[in-house]
């Protein structure tokens, strides 16, 4: 492997709670799928970078408008987002679910959704799909900027549900985050997770990022990874 032409230090955006995927530790370090995927496809391909959590819209942003070099935060390759970005190859298959606060049991259909708030984090997938059942099942949505004030929302009572990808839904059910999937409704699915950068902007980066992939996925190394936050089912 050989050391990028430009020997810079990339910029790469990222959520700021998005268990598994990107997260902070007891000691305030990110960690979780993506940063280890981060770390570990830096290592291969040699090349720097640094992680800037800003959020999932605000590193969208500023990767619009080329403040970073890149964007990895569970973020899902969709044709709209083609026009403005460069994706790498997929590396997790997800989609979207909704979740209620635990031991609610009124909330088993969209129906069920009438006149009641919904909490949505704001640039996102869930944001979309619960903006296209709005109208029909009469609800109002409630935009936040990060997970935890989402969740929040919900296990407070402000809002009874939240529309949010089902990998981190799940996850956050495992570890009693206060809110459970509700599983009679069927996650909707495609949203599968790449890699972005700027159109046209950063082939170099890109190409390193999808070599590299092939190489952590063929090392074991990614499975490893998967594993060591989702457990042996991964
Ligand atoms: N996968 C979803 C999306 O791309 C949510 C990403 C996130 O909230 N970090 O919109």
């Amino acid at each position: 492997t050989a050391a990028p032409a430009s020997g810079k230090t990339y910029q790469i955006g990222t959520d700021i709670t998005f268990a598994p995927f990107e997260y902070q530790d007891a000691s305030g370090k990110y960690v979780g799928i993506d940063m280890d995927l981060m770390e570990a496809i830096a290592k291969d391909q040699n090349f720097k970078y640094e992680i800037k959590p800003l959020g999932f819209n605000a590193a969208v942003q500023a990767l619009e408008s080329n403040q970073v070099d890149g964007v990895i935060a569970g973020m899902s390759i969709t044709d709209e987002r083609k026009l403005k970005f460069d994706f790498s190859e997929s590396y997790y298959d997800s989609g979207v679910s909704m979740a209620v606060r635990s031991g609610n049991e009124d909330i088993k259909s969209y129906g069920d959704l009438r006149g009641k708030k919904v909490a949505v984090k704001t640039g996102t997938q869930g944001y979309t799909v619960a903006e296209s059942l709005a109208g029909e099942y009469g609800f109002t949505i409630v935009p936040f900027d990060d997970s935890a004030q989402m969740y929040d929302d919900v296990k407070g009572g402000n809002s009874v549900a939240t529309f949010d990808d089902k990998p981190v839904l799940a996850y956050g059910q495992n570890q009693g985050n206060g809110l459970q999937v509700v599983e009679e409704i069927e996650m909707v699915k495609g949203g599968s997770y790449g890699f972005a950068v700027s159109k046209g902007q950063n082939a170099e980066l890109l190409k390193m990022f999808n070599d590299g992939l092939t190489n952590v996925r063929n090392s074991g190394e990614f499975d490893r990874i998967l594993a060591n936050y989702l457990g042996e089912n991964a």
